[in-house]
């Protein structure tokens, strides 16, 4: 998904592996990316721009007349089944394949508008009737979308809109005497149902609470830093040779305090489940729910009314906002490229975008910075040739070697020292250059030049449309001029940093049907960004913080106390309560060119045991732990039991299948079947795996969920119980995992009015979930809401209780 389809890259390396030594030396042993890319782009062939062309075909990505009518076949079909969520994104599919003001697009949205009504979504329903409207929606079929306006307007409490739609209604009916008479009786009917809730609703007093909206906003830093935009006055930026940038803390800082609040300079969606239909699919046409499907794919919102790209199938957004601004920024120049930048992969996407959205910022200002790093005093716009030579380098270190005393403060700094999320600063982001294989390097290089020589092919002038300014397009003129190869060298560079630099931006999506009393929810990754900020933490295995985002902004919050002084230190992905030391090393040394020395690392290499407790076996005479490497052998000294390996891994893949499908029935709501296949993997798991295993924690999650959909809420608060001690020892009792689960927990005892339990554990769950994602938090608003229901509740003597 970052890197470019399988095909593709197997086909350059195998182009890699056939040229002559001598020229692989060449490209091994260029020493700026200039080089590398020029000798790489001499190689790229016509026959492999057809060999691309052909694989991008399979991605469908234009506007096709078919599709419409099927997805909107399909969507009613969903309809029927009463899963409007389902159905809602079949016709969103179908908008997306019509072309505008066309009947396919009026049908789409108005159908869509009826699967928006039945989830309750008014506003948004509104909005579709009037995107229906617009695109030519058939006389013939209005009333009944009138009717649904005006029964949207009385629910959101706006009755003189609705009276005056209903009005509307009347008289064209009197007008057109032409409506059949059994529906005209409907249609009567309905209107005074309508009448008659406009008129109660007048009589209710206005008791919308004002308390119900968001009660807390404290996404704001208290104290900007001056030095970084985004980042709290409790931190500083330093810098020394063995550790590059990094960021301390200046004071003492608590657990929950914001420390870094920043927008990404760039984001990609992640296309995810998108696979290109040459793989197998049923029919021609995708009938899959893929991120792409549900969140902007500018600003990342989650949204079931999405608006399509008017060019294309592929791009869809929150609103008709995002959808201008998107173009203006950079789908002017993408729109004809979706398929290309699929195959290609996510990194190169992100790589184009930073250099358009480069086209906005101060362009004049950003390369004579770039450049007064290296030839300090030269303030004149430079030649293109020059900011090819500095995008070559690691900006950082290269005004050391040319041996001058310049006073460059921090590299990606301004004048002022001030470090901001701009172009410039992102251009600083180390590529690691020599650090990268010889074959990586040709890829990118190949994937840039591909995708150059397109946008050449697309339209040269379409690069300089949008410059706001005269002054500005001439500053750009030499970047953007298609023979000067530096708009394919700073992209070059940029899919460099990513594998360094790229955040990947997460949503928590709830899982689990509406049935479920219990919501599951999981860490979902919806995007590709790069944070110039966030990019100054170093990592740690047990990090000191906690990162979580809202649509593009990414928060980093102290998840303990840190003291004043001490590293603010953020996890790349090898968290230690995910992965072994050897392998945690292993992937920091291959990906990030790095060797951890982090507090969980020093300690797990003096650590005997071989697996952590959430991984543990036991004996199955005496269950204690066992340890070893191929056999196993029993911790307790007065017991001789052995076991090999294979038979032990080989058990846990049998337990985690009969999981499986004890998680089907209980998806299909077949409870007391699911029950009994739970509870016969539990007497399986306690013969052979720690009390502490993570998959004994998920049986455990699973029974909770079970019982409470049959409702029995004791027994489900009890096997929950044991499933958060599980989650305690792996991730901690004040993790971010531990909050979710307490959330569930809470929801329990709530739905079974165990009312001191409730209170309490809701109590904890907001403790721990404030730390890591502020009170702006869904989770944290619904406990809230749960908490002030409990305690308006009057007392019920003898009432149920766990
Ligand atoms: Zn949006
Ligand atoms: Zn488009
Ligand atoms: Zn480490
Ligand atoms: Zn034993």
């Amino acid at each position: 998904m970052d890197l470019p389809v399988e095909e593709w890259k197997s086909y350059i390396l195998q182009k890699w592996a056939l040229l002559p030594k001598s020229v692989q030396v060449t490209i091994s042993k260029a020493e700026t990316l200039s080089d590398i890319f020029l000798h790489s782009s001499s190689l790229l062939q016509p026959e492999d721009e057809m060999f691309l062309k052909r694989l991008s075909r399979g991605y469908l990505v234009g506007k096709d007349p078919n599709a419409p009518l099927f997805y909107r076949e399909e969507g009613n079909k969903k309809f029927q089944e009463k899963d409007y969520t389902g159905a809602a994104v079949l016709y969103s599919k179908g908008v997306s394949h019509s072309r505008p003001n066309t009947e396919d697009t009026s049908l789409c949205y108005a159908n869509r508008s009826a699967a928006l009504f039945h989830l309750g979504q008014y506003e948004t329903c509104l909005e579709d009737i009037v995107r229906a409207q617009m695109h030519g929606y058939p006389e013939r079929l209005q009333p009944k979308m009138m009717l649904r306006k005006a029964e949207c307007l009385v629910l959101l409490g706006r009755l003189q809109e609705a009276s005056q739609t209903i009005s509307d209604l009347e008289s064209s009916f009197a007008a057109k005497p032409t409506l059949a008479a059994s529906q005209f009786q409907i249609l009567q009917r309905t209107l005074c149902r309508l009448k008659m809730k406009i008129q109660k609703k007048e009589n209710l007093t206005e008791t919308v609470s004002a308390a119900l909206t968001k009660a807390f906003e404290d996404m704001d830093l208290r104290e900007e830093n001056k030095q970084i935009s985004g980042a709290s006055a409790s931190v500083s930026l330093c810098t020394d040779p063995f550790k590059g940038r990094y960021l301390i803390a200046t004071k003492d800082i608590l657990p929950g305090e914001l420390l870094v609040k920043e927008d990404a300079f760039v984001s990609v969606l992640n296309p995810a489940e998108v696979l290109p239909l040459h793989l197998g699919l049923e029919s021609k046409w995708d009938t899959r729910v893929t991120n792409g499907d549900l969140y902007c794919h500018r600003c990342l919102k989650r949204s079931l009314a999405p608006v399509p790209c008017d060019g294309c199938s592929y791009a869809k957004y929150c609103s008709q906002e995002c959808m201008q601004q998107a173009w203006d920024l950079y789908h002017n120049i993408e729109c004809s490229l979706g398929a290309l930048l699929l195959t290609l992969g996510v990194f190169c996407h992100v790589a184009l975008r930073s250099t358009l959205l480069a086209r906005f910022e101060d362009a004049g200002e950003v390369i004579r910075k770039l450049c007064g790093d290296i030839s300090n005093k030269d303030t004149r716009l430079p030649e293109s040739k020059n900011l090819v030579q500095t995008l070559s380098y690691d900006l950082g270190g290269e005004s050391e070697k040319n041996g001058k005393t310049v006073e460059t403060p921090i590299p990606g700094c301004d004048i002022n020292g001030k470090y901001e999320n701009n172009y410039y600063a992102v251009c600083n982001l180390l590529p690691h250059t020599e650090n990268h294989s010889a074959e990586h390097k040709f890829l990118c290089a190949l994937n840039i030049s591909a995708l150059c020589r397109q946008l050449e092919a697309a339209s040269p002038q379409a690069l300089m449309t949008g410059l706001t300014s005269s002054k500005l397009k001439a500053a750009m003129a030499p970047v953007l001029c298609p023979e000067s190869s530096i708009w394919g060298v700073a992209m070059l560079r940029h899919m460099l940093q990513l594998q360094c630099n790229a955040q990947a931006i997460t949503a928590i999506q709830q899982t689990g049907s509406k049935e479920n009393i219990i919501t599951n929810s999981r860490q979902v990754r919806l995007a590709t960004g790069i944070f110039p900020v966030v990019s100054l933490l170093n990592h740690s295995c047990s990090p000191n913080t906690s990162m979580s985002f809202v649509s593009t902004v990414a928060t980093v919050r102290a998840s303990q106390h840190i003291g004043k002084g001490q590293e603010i230190l953020h996890c790349y992905g090898p968290h230690e309560s995910r992965m072994g030391v050897a392998e945690r090393q292993q992937k920091l040394r291959s990906q990030y060119f790095f060797d951890c020395t982090c507090p969980a690392c020093q300690h797990g290499k003096h650590r005997t045991t071989a697996e952590p407790r959430w991984e543990a076996f036991c004996c199955r005479s005496c269950r204690a732990l066992i340890q070893g490497n191929e056999v196993l052998s029993c911790g307790n000294a007065s017991c001789t039991e052995s076991v090999s390996r294979d038979h032990l891994v080989s058990r846990l893949q049998d337990l985690q299948q009969q999981v499986g499908i004890a998680r089907k029935l209980l998806r299909n709501g077949k409870l007391e079947r699911a029950i009994q296949q739970l509870l016969g993997c539990q007497h399986d798991a306690e013969s052979f795996l720690s009390a502490e295993h993570s998959v004994v924690g998920e049986i455990e999650d699973d029974l909770a969920q079970a019982y409470a959909a049959l409702g029995d809420w004791q027994k489900s608060a009890a096997h929950l119980q044991k499933s958060l001690r599980v989650v305690e020892i792996r991730h901690g009792p004040s993790s971010v995992e531990m909050g979710h689960e307490l959330f569930k927990l809470a929801q329990i005892f709530f739905n079974g009015f165990a009312v001191p339990e409730a209170l309490n554990t809701i109590r904890k769950a907001e403790k721990v979930l404030l730390v890591h994602y502020g009170p702006g938090n869904d989770e944290i608003q619904e406990l809230q809401k749960m908490k002030s229901c409990l305690l308006d509740l009057p007392p019920i003597p003898g009432g149920p209780s766990l």
